[in-house]
């Protein structure tokens, strides 16, 4: 039911206007048994074993969930002693899901149990919301709900990291809580202009998160009455570290596609990875929004610049990545015709690109590349699928002249001494790669 006020009131109650600003219960509002409730309540807030839950959960599908009211001792939250006996109780808490691609080859790759958490006094361009069920018992009036992102990280405490959403519910929604009928809430949990984030904690290290959502009501006597739940686990998503040089085009109105996995952050963060891969272009989409790929939905899949430049290609302007492969193209060109500049070229793009990428293989996190296979060029029937790889593999190409005469261009460093390795293998040189590189990285090495 939904007051004329705005506000959503249970059935049969008294209704009750409250200002428009005063979204926070302050104690002085509460009644004398509420207040010492709460004072109890404020002994156990941040310790983290009030809150200890069971076994941290890392199926995102089979989170941890806390039933009843404990006190937290913030001013929305409130004690449960005073209302042991009701019945109000958050019943079930669902993720939203993520807008799907509207391609349909990409609609169904996609994730919802991942969300982005900007960085320090920035926003989501995206809002997440649960759909949270609640049972509320006859004579009491829901005043506040509360939203806290946990860290869930697996012996992590369960701590509260920043209290997301602290509001009364209202028809619009309008400071985050949103009245669906009567007995159901939509949510906001991430973070809008108005309610930045002001997570100081290091990416790599919150690997899960959770939602607590703690609902606040009051009965007839003015009794205050509390019940939460908290949500299953999430898989944080983090803006890309800071310094890291970029590539191609970007995507900042749409929520950005910098966004890494808690590992991927802290890879990227170490002079291994920065080394490895100095410019990148997609990882993610806000909350795993599909970028237009059957891949980069879990902030582990990073797009990077060729292991090799050609000398004048810019590879912070937009295209760079097709430019270098076109360089490629007329190197590899100018050597089946003779040129000895352009075989110089070819072989060194081969040699220092085996090289990056043996060191990427050896670097036990990387489970995956893609790389250029080379395509068939218009005009140059010398030119067939897989000449790059061929080159890049064997370092020698076949080919057949305009004289229909066989003929082998061969770069003269003999065949890559990592041809049989497990992480880029033939089939992972793709005609969909000729313009960057592809890496997956696995936070669980690599035997
Ligand atoms: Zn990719």
């Amino acid at each position: 039911m939904i007051g004329s006020t705005g506000r959503a009131t249970a059935r049969g109650l008294r209704p009750r206007r409250l200002p428009a600003m005063a979204r926070r219960l302050g104690p002085r509002r509460l009644p004398a048994a509420a207040v010492a409730v709460l004072a109890a309540g404020l002994l156990q807030a941040g310790g983290a074993s009030a809150w200890a839950a069971g076994p941290p959960s890392p199926d995102p599908g089979v989170g941890v969930e806390e039933e009843g009211a404990e006190p937290s001792g913030e001013d929305c939250d409130a004690g449960t002693d005073a209302a042991g006996d009701s019945a109000l109780a958050v019943t079930a808490i669902t993720a939203d899901r993520v807008a799907r691609h509207p391609a349909r080859k990409y609609a169904g790759f996609a994730r919802d149990d991942r969300v982005s958490i900007p960085r320090q006094d920035e926003a989501n361009t995206r809002q997440r919301y649960l759909d949270v069920e609640y049972a509320l018992p006859a004579g009491v009036e829901l005043t506040c709900v509360r939203v806290d992102l946990l860290d869930t990280t697996p012996r992590s405490g369960r701590t509260v990291l920043q209290t997301v959403t602290e509001a009364a519910p209202t028809a619009d929604g309008g400071e985050g809580v949103r009245s669906v009928g009567r007995d159901r809430l939509k949510v906001r949990v991430t973070f809008d202009e108005q309610h930045p984030s002001k997570l100081r904690a290091k990416p790599a290290q919150v690997t899960r998160v959770g939602y607590r959502v703690s609902l606040i009501g009051e009965d007839q006597d003015g009794t205050v009455v509390a019940a939460r739940k908290d949500s299953a686990d999430f898989f944080p998503l983090w803006r890309l570290p800071a310094g890291l040089d970029r590539y191609g085009p970007r995507d900042d109105k749409t929520g950005g596609d910098d966004w890494c996995s808690s590992f991927t952050h802290g890879w990227l963060s170490s002079a291994t990875g920065r080394a490895l891969l100095p410019r990148v272009n997609d990882i993610s989409g806000e909350h795993a929004r599909n970028l237009g790929h059957q891949t980069h939905l879990t902030g582990d899949d990073i797009d990077a610049f060729h292991p090799y430049r050609f000398s004048g290609v810019d590879a912070g302007a937009a295209g760079s990545g097709g430019r270098n492969y076109a360089r490629l193209v007329a190197a590899t060109r100018a050597a089946m015709d003779g040129d000895a500049d352009g075989l110089g070229q070819v072989k060194e793009w081969a040699e220092t690109t085996r090289t990056r990428l043996a060191q990427l293989i050896d670097d036990g996190n990387v489970v995956r590349m893609y790389y250029a296979a080379g395509s068939a060029v218009k005009g140059d029937a010398r030119f067939t699928a897989g000449w790059a790889s061929a080159l890049l593999r064997t370092g020698v190409y076949a080919y057949t002249d305009a004289k229909k005469e066989a003929r082998e261009l061969d770069l003269g460093i003999g065949e890559w001494s990592r041809i049989g390795n497990k992480v880029i293998t033939a089939r992972d040189f793709r005609p969909d790669h000729n313009d960057h590189l592809h890496v997956t990285l696995s936070e669980t090495r690599r035997r």
